[in-house]
């Protein structure tokens, strides 16, 4: 069923999904977000599609965003559709009105006061579509386009952003980078977290879920972070199953054995990490 950020974010401290994170996972397909939704489904876990910049630059939100709402309404546990990273108000607009129930704007390079106003802005058409909003303190870098150094969140800002803007959620940088290859290539700054903790309610979350340890996801499911972001962990697994299928079966040219043969691995690497996010059927 298709649904909002905000009405699956784990309010983290009490409640059933208490200790639990939201896990919103890049996919750039049909095949993927299949994969995601079997996932979610195994293990019983709301769950988001998400939409990345790159993706939205090479296929319109207006084509995307009703493939994927209409796989997150056949579900059988509630999917959001979520675009990641927008910097760009028209494509917000083209992404609500093509089936996305939650966007994030990241006006995180901007000035505190900037970011803060364009914020407001967006939330008024998330509000006015009722979808959810994601906003973002700090800079987390990428760590394959050279960009330089994080910008941590300031937990000050953080406190003034969450008040003054209203949004459901903010991304922060406490250590966290995109688009590292390997698990627990980074640590998680906790004192700073717990310092933006202190001066903010509103549930938080890690980008760049791909680069943490094991050991970090797990104590994150013990503070304020309700989600967090993966991408590359789920594209290494694509890759690395259509590879062993063209090895294996050199001589198929057919695109849709060689898409479908990635699904079982997608889904197991969604399923391994909803499960480090304490979800499963046992708990
Ligand atoms: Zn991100």
């Amino acid at each position: 069923m298709i649904t909002t950020m905000r009405e699956i974010l784990p309010t983290t401290l009490n409640g059933d999904d208490a200790g639990r994170l939201l896990c919103g996972f890049n996919v750039f397909g049909y095949e993927e977000a299949l994969a995601v939704v079997q996932a979610a489904e195994a293990l019983g876990a709301p769950t988001l599609l998400m939409v990345n910049r790159a993706l939205a630059a090479h296929m319109s939100p207006s084509i995307i965003g009703p493939m994927l709402h209409s796989l997150a309404q056949q579900a059988h546990v509630p999917i959001g559709v979520h675009l990641d990273h927008a910097y760009d108000i028209t494509i917000i607009q083209q992404a609500l009105d093509s089936g996305f129930t939650s966007v994030m704007y990241d006006g995180s390079q901007l000035p505190l006061s900037e970011n803060i106003r364009n914020t407001q802005r967006v939330s008024e058409l998330t509000k006015a579509a009722g979808a959810s909003l994601e906003g973002e303190v700090g800079t987390v870098p990428y760590s394959d386009l050279g960009e330089g150094h994080p910008q941590f969140t300031d937990p000050d800002q953080a406190g003034k952003f969450a008040r003054e803007t209203g949004v459901d959620a903010l991304a922060l940088s406490v250590g966290n980078i995109h688009r590292l290859e390997q698990k627990g290539q980074v640590d998680i700054d906790f004192d700073r977290l717990q310092e933006i903790e202190n001066r903010t309610e509103i549930p938080l979350v890690i980008h760049g879920a791909s680069g943490l340890s094991d050991s970090d996801l797990m104590q994150l499911c013990q503070t304020h972070v309700a989600k967090i972001n993966v991408g590359t962990q789920l594209r290494q697994a694509y890759t690395l199953a259509l590879k062993e299928y063209l090895r294996t079966h050199p001589q198929d040219f057919d695109p849709l054995r060689l898409r479908s043969a990635t699904i079982p691995r997608v889904q197991m690497a969604a399923e391994s990490i909803l499960k480090i996010c304490n979800w499963n059927e046992l708990k």
